[in-house]
């Protein structure tokens, strides 16, 4: 696919390669049985860590590569073509937790936590959602009660991307009970790690895809957390969360882009090579239409991304913009990986040949760091905001 309309500087190019090397040959090969396994080789961190992948977004001064968001993303694009699980284990890792520790954290939480973060020894992952609080975050139960230097937390986090994997969670709790009506103002952000007394894992959901990064309940129960790992102020946990998922909805537009990406890739190459009628199928108008309309929302789908991230660059603010790409790149990633299940025919629907799973792993970006709804609500309330 032609990356023609974003204007690559040399040395995204040169990381795009890299990227693509690497997702093609230490990737690719893995995912089906990532897949069919439900789970990572943990080996997978320490190889985006060696890469500089997991800090991309760091600066240097805390062990991370400090490159801009649209370098990032051109690299996380490419390891979504291999695989969408590696892609949101990346995505997750480098626009919430360490983006909100760099953001928010004090001095201390960077260098203690950030910085083995950004050179890929510790993984992170973000914990906002509840069985009972999804779209609606804000409802979230879960307990933070202050107890001399510590807070002791209770409550069950649910969906919790790699969870079981992460050596830092940053996870949301309440700890304002005084007044339910305070909703997001008196939720706050604490830095957990597994070794806390009380944290476990709870139940691992056995997905339809993006079966790789394992998604698990996190349950605290009597969690005591010192209160030198809470994030920034107290009550400002979901703000800083919010602000920080913007930087999530580029990542997920990104990795869906890579998913729709590799679905034309083989889509293309199996209408070469398919005959039926005496002729590659690819002959047929009737395919080569579905071939240039999923070209075309592809290619539109990324100028939207790559203008929105080139925006959060330069400082511009991108609430809107992040919502738009995800919404865009989301639902073009479901509709290509449609058409390129009817192309594939019979065998598009079968384990045996790659559509399947892409099919299944596109159909979550548009679920998660907010459903294609919240993002319509978003996009919306800021036509309003603006006038
Ligand atoms: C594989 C996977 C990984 C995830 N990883 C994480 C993670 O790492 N960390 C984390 O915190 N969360 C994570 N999530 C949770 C995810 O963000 C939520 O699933 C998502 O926000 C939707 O919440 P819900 O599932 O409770 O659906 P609900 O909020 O119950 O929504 C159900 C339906 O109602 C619609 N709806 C809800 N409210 C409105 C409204 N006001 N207007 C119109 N329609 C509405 C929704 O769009 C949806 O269609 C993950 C989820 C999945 C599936």
């Amino acid at each position: 696919m032609s990356w023609a309309l974003i204007p690559l500087t040399e040395e995204q190019r040169a990381i795009q390669r890299t990227a693509r090397e690497f997702a093609r040959t230490e990737i690719a090969p893995q995912a089906v049985a990532w897949d069919r396994d439900g789970g990572f080789d943990r080996r997978i961190v320490q190889q985006l860590g060696a890469l500089g992948f997991l800090g991309m977004m760091i600066p240097e001064a805390y062990d991370g590569l400090g490159l801009d968001t649209c370098t990032y993303l051109v690299a996380l694009e490419e390891v979504a073509v291999a695989d969408a699980s590696a892609a949101v284990l990346m995505s997750v890792h480098n626009s919430l937790p360490t983006q909100m520790i760099l953001r928010y954290g004090s001095e201390a939480q960077r260098l203690h936590f950030l910085r083995p973060m950004a050179r890929g020894e510790s993984l992170g992952a973000f914990a906002l959602s509840e069985p009972d609080a999804g779209s609606d975050a804000a409802s979230l139960r879960t307990q933070a009660v202050r107890d001399g230097d510590h807070y002791v937390l209770n409550g069950v986090k649910s969906w919790v991307s790699h969870g079981s994997m992460a050596d830092v969670i940053l996870c949301m709790a309440r700890t304002d009970t005084s007044d339910e009506r305070k909703g997001a103002r008196g939720i706050s952000t604490f830095i957990l790690t597994p070794n806390l007394p009380g944290f476990g894992v709870g139940k691992k959901e056995d997905k339809m895809g993006l079966r790789g990064d394992p998604t698990v309940q996190l349950v605290l129960d009597n969690v005591r957390v010192p209160a030198a790992n809470r994030l920034g102020e107290e009550g400002m946990g979901f703000i800083y969360a919010m602000q920080s998922l913007e930087n999530g909805r580029l990542g997920i537009a990104a990795q869906a882009i890579g998913i729709a990406r590799a679905a034309l890739e083989h889509s293309v190459a199996y209408a070469a090579e398919r005959k039926q009628f005496g002729k590659p199928i690819k002959e047929f108008q009737a395919i080569q239409f579905k071939l240039a309309d999923m070209a075309t929302r592809i290619t539109a789908a990324r100028a939207l991304l790559y203008s929105a991230a080139a925006a959060k660059d330069r400082g511009e603010p991108i609430t809107q913009f992040a919502s738009m790409a995800k919404l865009t790149a989301t639902e073009t990633a479901m509709w290509v990986t449609t058409q390129a299940v009817q192309i594939f025919g019979g065998y598009g629907y079968v384990k045996e040949y790659p559509v399947e799973k892409l099919f299944r792993d596109a159909k979550v970006t548009e679920i998660y760091e907010g459903t294609s709804e919240i993002q319509r609500i978003v996009i919306a309330r800021e036509l309003y905001n603006r006038t």
